[in-house]
């Protein structure tokens, strides 16, 4: 155990806290990147238009869902 942590330990943490969440923000960006498509990748269900004109999506709502849920 150093003291040498002592005081800067919460600094490092916000900090780590601040990029871990910019870095997630940068990967759903990049993820949704570009145009909505028409028909879902997974299951080749149409996309409502008004779900691809909410958010650009690739996946229709079940395998969004299910993806995000990680049961796929
Ligand atoms: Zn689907």
């Amino acid at each position: 155990m150093s003291t040498a942590w002592a005081g800067g330990t919460d600094a490092i943490l916000e900090r780590m806290e601040q990029m871990t969440s910019l870095f997630v923000e940068e990967t759903r960006k990049s993820m949704y990147k570009g145009e909505s498509a028409t028909h879902c990748e997974e299951c080749g269900e149409e996309i409502p238009e008004s779900r691809r004109l909410a958010i650009p999506c690739k996946y229709c709502v079940d395998c969004q869902t299910a993806l995000e849920k990680g049961s796929k």
